[in-house]
């Protein structure tokens, strides 16, 4: 469920002396950045499918109530029994009351982050059910007792040595070795028979088709197909702003989410769900239910905070983030970590109760860049600091830093000035040694790295010296 990031700067402090945290964070994001460069270049149209998908969301948003009501007729005629919440408590008692009807002891579960958001765990366990996470990074963080700490790799703060103590330890019978195909080899033995076992399978959904009322799930490891099709009943809990009108629609973002994700040019499974099983089906659900959850949703309509709707939760702002990639997703203390946790999580809680949030960000403005749905999220970390500004939210500190600098700024002369002894002064305290270890009032500075010593001068100082002597040589 939304956390607040009230211990956001002790998370911050013990994820920087993390040693595993380190590697396991700089192997991922890494990856997955040099991964989504290769197959962006590659993709000739993703200038047009960014402006197209934007726009498609646009259009869906300033018509969210049409087409919330044509899904719900398109997915009741398909024989889903359509459920909403205005709350996250009201999908829990949904979701509970569904499993208690079926009789439910067992459930499986592919990961959604709606479901986090909402608290399934909860609603289940208040039903009696007993919970088994499918997707193999939720495997690992359930059997450590692990909040996800990424949106599409939620054990990405575990390094693969970790992992397999992890398995050796819980697993009923422990991985033939610890090279990764055994240790995926061990959770497809221990999840098995729960597949086939369980009584209700939950899922989330990536779209919602509103020409069709299907339900759509894109996975790498086909565990959304055995958590929704052998259980009796399938519930999917998914957020409104997931609509999208139509089949051709939902292609432009399959396209872009995949890349953007995980830079594969398509995941290896895509599937409709399009109601419970019919006469004649071989397999599928004798009863599908939906339930769609606003949580705040139609409070961000006609806002500020409107483009978050555009999400598409690919992750790719946080896989290219610099904060995140020092710190890790646990550290936000939230469900969504990452420049687009920071913007959202005061707006599904509140300003006051993220306050760190907006403020855990460089404003570099990668995660914009990256965006497949061109969230200008720079802008919106920009306005929300501008709203605590407002608020009365900074402490005594940070305001009258910033209304120092603020006096510094207005006056360029000055700014050069104080700035240029700023300089001089920290060069002269690192006496001759290229690293600064130890600043006194701003200790914070160098607590977890070492500051290289200036160059001579400030940067407009150094940058008219070259002009100067670019002018001379002509
Ligand atoms: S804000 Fe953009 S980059 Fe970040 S998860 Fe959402 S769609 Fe992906």
């Amino acid at each position: 469920m939304i956390q607040t990031s009230d211990r956001f700067r002790d998370h911050v402090a013990r994820a920087l002396t993390d040693d595993n945290l380190k590697v396991a964070l700089t192997r991922t994001t890494g990856l997955l950045q040099t991964r989504r460069k290769q197959v962006i270049d590659e993709y000739a149209e993703y200038g047009e499918a960014r402006k197209r998908a934007q726009a498609i969301k646009e259009h869906t948003l300033n018509h969210l109530d049409h087409y919330l009501e044509m899904f719900e007729a398109n997915a009741t005629a398909n024989g889903a029994v359509v459920h909403w919440a205005q709350t996250p408590q009201e999908a829990r008692r949904i979701v509970s009351e569904i499993c208690v009807a079926a009789g439910a002891k067992t459930a499986t579960r592919v990961k959604s982050m709606l479901g986090e958001e909402i608290g399934i765990a909860e609603a289940l366990s208040d039903a009696g059910v007993e919970r088994i996470e499918t997707d193999l990074a939720e495997h690992i963080i359930q059997l450590a007792d692990d909040p996800p700490s990424h949106i599409v790799m939620p054990a990405m703060h575990k390094t693969h040595e970790q992992v397999a103590d992890l398995f050796d330890d819980k697993h009923g019978v422990a991985p033939d070795s610890h090279d990764i195909p055994d240790l995926v080899g061990s959770a497809r033995r221990e999840l098995r028979q729960k597949f086939l076992n369980a009584d209700v399978g939950i899922s989330g959904a990536n779209f919602l088709i509103a020409e069709t009322g299907a339900t759509v799930t894109v996975t790498n490891e086909g565990n959304s197909e055995l958590t929704c099709t052998p259980p009796k009943v399938h519930i999917v809990t998914v957020g409104i702003e997931k609509l999208v009108p139509g089949m051709d629609h939902a292609s432009v973002f399959l396209r872009l989410l995949s890349r953007a994700a995980i830079g594969a040019e398509i995941t290896q499974y895509t599937t409709f769900y399009n109601g419970p099983k019919r006469q004649g089906d071989a397999d599928g659900p004798e009863a599908y239910h939906i339930v769609l959850v606003d949580n705040h949703r139609t409070e961000m309509l006609g806002s500020d905070l409107e483009p978050m709707l555009r999400c598409i939760r690919c992750g790719a702002c946080m896989n290219h983030c610099p904060v995140y990639a020092a710190v890790g997703g646990h550290a936000y203390g939230a469900v969504y970590p990452g420049p687009m946790g920071s913007v959202l999580t005061p707006a599904l809680s509140s300003l006051e109760a993220a306050k760190d949030l907006p403020n855990a960000c460089t404003l570099n403005g990668r995660c914009k860049e990256v965006c497949p749905v061109n969230i200008p999220l720079p802008d919106m970390l920009r306005n929300l600091r501008a709203r605590q500004w407002d608020a009365n939210l900074p402490t005594r500190v940070s305001k009258a830093a910033l209304g120092a600098w603020s006096f510094l700024a207005k006056r360029p002369r000055l700014y050069h000035l104080v700035t240029g002894l700023g300089v001089h002064g920290i060069r002269l305290w690192a006496f001759g040694r290229s690293r600064i270890k130890r600043m006194p009032f701003a200790g914070g500075w160098v607590k977890h790295r070492d500051l290289p010593r200036p160059e001579k001068g400030s940067f407009m100082q150094q940058y008219n010296a070259s002009l100067h002597a670019t002018r001379n040589r002509k």
